[in-house]
């Protein structure tokens, strides 16, 4: 653990200083209230800064704003090329913003700023560019009809409307460009509300955003708690739609919701991705894709590999080779450029990881390595490896969202009940399948029912792959072209010739 503390760069420590309120109608606001809220730094639980915070009154003029845009204004007409175009710059100013990002987004989150610049400022970049180009490609069908007469059929795929994203604070800036770029593609206006533990870096982009020059209303940003300014979207007759990543606990109570005007919603929710390690594998390469596949981003992470089930020929090399990455892992504050692991979001997180760690040791699981918090400054939790655990153990069956693998040997080579193994959860976000023998893995990857299967690697993403879950890990997909199933409308126009 090493306790060192660093200053952000000018560019960041000028935004941390600046007044961090919403944008609504292309204009920076205060909230209606004049409240605000704290915004700490996990690396040392000390205040980072202050936000405005949202009710339920800043969420209706932000909806008036968008209505506004959408009902009325350029974005949804515009040239395909044109909405292309302004989308593009936005990620052309996260570039070139890249290390102020890098810095607000570690210092709000507690990941290493390594990792911030690389992972979620580039990909935010990457995923507005990689969506602009859709802007222009988005397009409907001609229909042969069988009904008796001359028809012309085709379709349309238009806009859905007013959207609301909802984001999470484990990659608040990634997230956030995962829901507006596609949602910007389609030609939707929106609201975005950022996760109360984590609002800055999406004020920042407000900005950026402000900078490309998108038309008025078009992208509004708001930074607010759930149970009042998201529950308030989630309630909004305004709203078309609503895109949440998040807790299957809330993906649930949205569901209810949206009732009232039948919102669509697409869910990017919990995961509890199994590992499965066949006997043939290469050990070497193995152990650090699962120390990966668990350890990244504090183990924060909906896709993590949580689960760990290795074959009883390669199980302990694979348990004490993870194990030993995980306890030489360097803990530190998050713009320690040395840092490799930072400190959990949150005060709160940190009990709720570390309360699963005291029920697994309860339920008899084996702490190979990690298991504390250790003493100071910050909400650290060691890189745990629990072995022997078992399915019916809580900390097999719930998601932890921490640094925690769970280990466990099987000892069979039948892929059905290899399967059935991987697929004992609620959950269906992701898997992985360690094998040199392609007829295993694609027979297993058919059998899985996980809405990302990978094959020698671990939450391998990317802007044009769609990603999302099966079961109680969500609905709709993110990414690629099945995002546009989320932001567009199908019409059917049909003219008798
Ligand atoms: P966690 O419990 O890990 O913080 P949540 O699912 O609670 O994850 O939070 C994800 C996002 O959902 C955050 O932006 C949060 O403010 C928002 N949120 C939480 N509760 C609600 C709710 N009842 N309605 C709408 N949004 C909510
Ligand atoms: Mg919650």
């Amino acid at each position: 653990m090493d306790s060192t503390v660093m200053k952000p760069g000018g560019a960041a420590q000028a935004f941390l200083s600046r007044a961090k309120r919403f944008l609504i109608g292309g204009e920076f606001v205060e909230s209606i209230s004049g409240k605000t809220f704290e915004v700490v730094d996990p690396s040392t639980g000390n205040a980072l800064a202050r936000v405005c915070e949202a009710d339920h009154r800043d969420v209706d003029a932000a909806v008036a704003a968008a209505r506004r845009a959408f009902d009325t204004g350029p974005w949804p007409r515009m040239k395909p090329a044109e909405r292309q175009a302004l989308i593009w710059k936005i990620g052309e100013l996260i570039d070139r913003h890249a290390q102020e990002l890098a810095e607000i987004e570690a210092l709000d989150n507690g990941k290493p700023v390594t990792i911030a610049r690389v992972v979620d400022v580039a990909y935010s970049a990457e995923m507005f560019r990689y969506m602009s180009g859709w802007a222009t490609k988005l397009g409907g069908r001609t229909i042969p009809l069988s009904a008796p007469g001359d028809y012309l059929s085709y379709t349309l795929r238009e806009p859905v409307g007013v959207v609301g994203h909802i984001v999470p604070w484990n990659f608040p800036l990634l997230l956030a460009a995962w829901k507006l770029a596609p949602a910007l593609a389609a030609g939707c206006t929106m609201v975005l509300k950022s996760a109360e533990q984590t609002p800055l870096s999406a004020l920042r982009l407000a900005e950026l955003i402000q900078e490309a020059g998108l038309p008025p209303g078009v992208v509004n940003i708001i930074s607010g708690f759930g149970e009042t300014a998201g529950a308030a979207m989630c309630a909004h007759d305004g709203i078309d739609k609503i895109a949440f990543t998040g807790s299957t606990e809330v993906g649930k109570l949205i569901v209810k919701a949206a009732a009232g005007n039948l919102k669509r919603l697409s869910l990017e929710l919990g995961g509890k991705s199994p590992m499965v390690v066949f006997p043939d594998v290469d050990v070497a390469q193995v152990v650090p894709g699962a120390a990966g596949a668990i350890f990244f981003n504090q183990g924060e992470v909906c896709s993590a590999g949580s689960r760990l089930y290795a074959h009883r020929s390669v199980f302990d090399k694979v348990v004490e080779g993870v194990a030993e990455i995980a306890s030489k892992i360097k803990l530190g504050s998050s713009l320690n450029p040395a840092t490799e692991m930072g400190p959990l979001v949150s005060e709160e997180q940190r009990a709720r990881v570390m309360g699963y760690i005291e029920k697994g040791r309860k339920e008899g699981a084996a702490v190979v390595t990690g298991g504390n918090a250790p003493n100071g400054l910050g909400y650290f939790v060691q890189p745990t490896v629990l072995a022997g655990t078992h399915k019916d153990m809580t900390v097999v069956r719930e998601e932890i969202f921490g640094p925690v693998l769970c280990a466990e040997r099987f000892d069979d080579d039948d892929l059905d009940r290899i399967a059935a193994m991987a697929n004992n959860t609620p959950y269906g976000l992701a898997a992985s399948i360690w094998t040199r023998d392609i007829s295993i893995a694609h027979k297993l990857a058919t059998r899985i029912r996980a809405g990302s299967v990978w094959i020698n690697c671990h939450n391998a993403l990317d802007a044009a792959l769609p990603f999302g879950g099966f079961k109680q890990s969500g609905w709709g997909r993110e990414m690629g072209e099945e995002v546009f199933h989320a932001y567009t409308e199908v019409k059917a126009v049909t003219a008798a010739l």
